[in-house]
């Protein structure tokens, strides 16, 4: 991906992660319920000397479900092994992964969706009894012997709810829906980061970061690195709204966070399919874009800012989308 406003990590993202990676509750700024309930169940598990319960953990790209599985285990004071479910390719896999694990520890699964049917049958009975089923030798010779684990928590994220099988879903005691993040809480997030960073950055040019990002800390990151970048060169190093600004249009992030490709899907709807409705098969084939990208990527934010409707006929433009292009809404002075 090469969008700037891209929610998905690139190497670069990753490489600076270590260092700007909140590690407890208190850093992890925004999500309030989900610090709330979280802190409230660590607690309690903590206090009674148990696992955590297996807690299942939503949301768009980047809004920080990685993030607070590593919180999670750095506050039970545990360890976190990280997986993602394309990686578990055999049941053997996972029960390398399961057999590995010290009491209490979090075993962090990305992507939780995409494990194979065979190895998510593993895991049921290792959620619900800590104990695997395993088959060893061949043939009629083959027998299956149980294994005992040691009590774990299982993480789990995805972006979507519906992408789960319902037995799956049903495994966990714990499930937290991230939501995308204020403009006042992305700032505090965009001058957390460039304290650590060491980068110079005025409320007002945080503020203007902030409010192009999506409601996405890691997007809100990286328009920050972006942002530092043109006020070395054309600023004297220090971030204030013009600069901010400034950097913005030459990133090509609109006011809003748009960049040309969510200008081109609205455009899209609006010129190609008048409006809407238009299935999502056929906007992703008249974008080039994958349907998936554009369910998980690209609409999640457009349809919380009021732009797009997703209906069960199809997406429609909303008058605030025509306005946004400049165009007439449908049915003149329809708001
Ligand atoms: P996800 O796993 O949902 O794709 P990540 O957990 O990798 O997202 O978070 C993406 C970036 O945003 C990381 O750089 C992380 O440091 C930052 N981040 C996420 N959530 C928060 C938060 N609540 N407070 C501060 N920074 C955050």
């Amino acid at each position: 991906e090469e969008r700037i406003i891209a929610p998905g990590a690139t190497h670069e993202d990753d490489a600076v992660e270590a260092s700007i990676r909140p590690k407890s509750l208190d850093d992890y700024l925004g999500q309030q319920p989900v610090r709330d309930q979280m802190k409230i169940f660590i607690e309690a598990a903590k206090g009674r000397g148990e696992a955590l319960d297996h807690v299942l953990i939503f949301g768009p790209p980047g809004l920080g479900k990685t993030t607070l599985s590593h919180v999670i285990a750095n506050e039970l004071g545990v360890n976190l092994r990280t997986t993602s479910g394309p990686v578990i390719e055999k049941a053997g896999d996972l029960a390398a992964l399961l057999t590995n694990l010290q009491p209490h520890d979090v075993l962090f699964i990305d992507e939780i969706h995409r494990l194979s049917p065979v190895v998510e049958e593993v895991l049921y009975p290792a959620m619900e009894d800590y104990q695997i089923d395993i088959m060893i030798g061949e043939g009629p010779a083959a027998r299956s012997i149980k294994l005992d684990l040691p009590p774990f928590t299982l993480i789990g994220a995805t972006t979507r709810a519906g992408l789960l099988t319902a037995p799956l879903r049903d495994r966990f005691g714990i499930v937290q829906r991230l939501q995308f993040y204020s403009p006042a809480e992305l700032t505090r997030i965009v001058r957390r980061s460039a304290s650590i960073l060491g980068i110079s950055c005025e409320p007002e040019g945080a503020g203007e970061i902030a409010r192009r990002s999506r409601g996405t800390p890691r997007i809100a990151n990286r328009l920050l690195r972006r942002v530092r970048d043109y006020a070395q060169v054309r600023a004297g190093g220090r971030i204030d709204q013009a600069t901010a600004d400034a950097a913005m249009a030459m990133l090509k992030v609109d006011p809003e966070g748009f960049d040309e490709l969510d200008r081109r899907l609205l455009t899209t709807i609006i010129q190609s399919f008048d409006g809407g409705p238009v299935g999502v098969e056929s906007l992703a084939a008249a974008l080039s874009e994958e349907r998936g990208t554009l369910e998980d990527v690209i609409e999640p934010y457009l349809i919380q800012q009021g732009y797009l409707v997703r209906s069960a006929r199809g997406r429609m433009a909303t008058p605030k989308a025509y306005r946004h292009v400049g165009l007439q809404p449908r049915g003149a002075d329809e708001d």
